[in-house]
């Protein structure tokens, strides 16, 4: 037991690594904050380089006999990690609540969520299916398997610190894939939960490492560094995604990539306007605003724009703010200082380009990182709350004019994550998402997330896709073999 873990009520804080848990080489640890209040709750073992080349030692000496099990065994490790982490779903609500701050409605939400890619990658794993085809030319056969592709690094973002953490290591488990977890260092208490999770469902030592580090740059550098590391799989923004796809081009390492989002929510006319504003406060508000699918601008048709903003404004104005623990709440603090401060300074932009705020607009008197529900009225176009990624509670609203102007607006970004429509006119709808520049598309829905559908971006938004079949053949390789026979 280490001198923190009291802090919090028995979950690890040190380093997983090689199936020990160990303290960082430097003795050096991070400090994790409850957002509610600012105040620190526990400290995580602070990985360094030398500690994420053992983890590369760990994971690579661990990879033979891992990829070599049965696939059903593979499955029913996983299948146990669903079960325990479904037993326990109330538990891993609290502790993502304890450093993440949302809601506990959300957290629920998300302690499901996250155990569902368990659930679906148990299942995935003995359906990894090759081909055998006879060559056009008729002189042999082509014979195509799907291998592991090797050790993995995995790199999470702060905003679904475990669901992030699954829809990565239920995939790359179930392709027989060895693997080191570096969560966001904002949230680290869940990853490390998980990683113990998953040893207790039987994943054998070195096989799931998990190594919080505040030094992640250098940590993440070294292991692509390594020849051994063959796949790199990051969650978090297109700023650092540059960087690492770049990183990862130095020793050639596959890279799936789920990068930031700028989504549109287009309303029609002939919408069904109660069913449009369920959707927007979902699309809008799961996660207080803190999701890569958050709606970032709404684009409303003319003639129904004043009753929809309105409406809007009274449910965002209708919303309980307070601390994630306390049930009331439905929505709680940002993650951190930098971050509410970036949404006030968006907001503060889009009123000095002449926009209108029809409720909130301010961060409430209290302790902790919260921010108001807002919405904005007519924002103009060069506002750069239209063009960034807000990551809280604001929806800006624009009003346009027939379904050329609305495909136009919404796909003026160099994000291409998910976009929402709504309509009662389902040819207009699937024509509009067809035309729209987005990996995924909510037609008359706010949520779009789901384990067996493949979750993903276009454009500066990412490369590959996650959750679904496709997730799992990021992380094999296609082997060719040509036969005779
Ligand atoms: P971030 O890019 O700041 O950090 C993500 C992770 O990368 C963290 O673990 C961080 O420690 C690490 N990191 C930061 N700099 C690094 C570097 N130079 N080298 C290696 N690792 C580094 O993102 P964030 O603030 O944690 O998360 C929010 C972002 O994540 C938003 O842009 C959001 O849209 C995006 N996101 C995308 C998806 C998706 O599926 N597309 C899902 C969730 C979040």
């Amino acid at each position: 037991m280490t001198a923190t873990a009291t802090e919090t009520s028995g979950v690890g804080t040190d380093l997983l690594l090689g199936g020990e848990r160990v303290a960082s080489s430097d003795g050096e640890r991070i400090p994790v904050q409850d957002p509610a209040t600012g105040e620190v709750v526990a400290t995580v073992a602070n990985a360094t380089v030398a500690d994420g080349l053992r983890a590369v030692d760990a994971a690579a000496g661990a990879g033979a006999d891992w990829a070599g099990r049965a696939p059903r065994q593979r499955g029913e490790i996983l299948r146990r990690a669903f079960e325990l982490m479904t037993e326990r779903t109330e538990d891993f609500a609290q502790l993502i609540v304890r450093e993440n701050g949302k809601a506990l409605a959300d957290a629920r939400g998300e302690a499901t969520y996250a155990a569902e890619f368990f659930r679906w990658y148990a299942e995935e794993a003995v359906r990894n299916t090759g081909s055998l085809t006879t060559a056009p030319g008729g002189a042999n056969r082509i014979l195509v398997v799907h291998q592991p592709i090797g050790v993995s690094v995995l790199v999470t973002p702060w905003n679904f610190p475990a669901a992030m953490a699954t829809r990565k290591l239920g995939p790359a488990l179930a392709a027989g894939c060895t693997t080191i977890l570096k969560p966001a260092s904002d949230t680290p208490l869940t990853a490390l939960a998980i990683g113990e999770l998953l040893e207790e469902a039987g994943v054998p030592p070195g096989v799931v490492n998990v190594l919080p580090s505040s030094r992640s740059s250098v940590v993440v550098k070294a292991m692509l560094d390594d020849p051994r590391v063959r796949k790199l799989s990051f969650t978090g923004s297109t700023e650092v995604g540059r960087v690492l796809l770049a990183q990862a081009g130095d020793s050639v390492v596959d890279c799936s990539m789920e990068l930031g989002g700028n989504a549109p929510f287009v309303v029609f006319a002939d919408a069904d306007l109660d069913a449009a504003i369920e959707g927007a406060m979902v699309a809008k508000m799961r996660n207080g605003g803190e999701a890569c699918t958050a709606a970032n601008r709404f684009y409303v048709e003319a003639p129904v724009a004043a009753e929809f903003n309105a409406r809007l404004a009274e449910a965002m104005a209708g919303l309980r703010v307070g601390p994630g623990s306390d049930p009331g709440s439905d929505v709680g603090p940002l993650i951190n200082q930098p971050a509410r401060d970036k949404v006030a300074a968006l907001v503060a932009g889009a009123s000095d380009a002449g926009a209108t705020v029809l409720t909130g607009g301010t961060a409430p008197e209290r302790p902790g990182y919260f921010y108001l529900p807002t919405v904005l009225g007519d924002v103009p176009p060069e506002a750069p709350i239209l063009r960034e990624e807000i990551f809280g509670p604001v929806a800006p609203m624009v009003t346009f004019e027939g379904t050329e102007e609305a495909v136009a607006m919404a796909n003026d970004t160099e994000f291409g994550l998910v976009a929402y429509v709504y309509t009662r006119d389902l040819g207009r709808g699937l024509a509009v998402s067809e035309a729209l520049e987005s990996g995924m598309v909510g037609l008359n829905r706010g949520l779009v997330s789901d384990p067996a559908a493949p979750f993903g971006g276009v454009k500066q938004s990412g490369v590959g896709r996650e959750g679904g079949h496709e997730g799992l053949l990021e992380f094999t390789e296609s082997k060719y073999i040509a036969v005779s026979w």
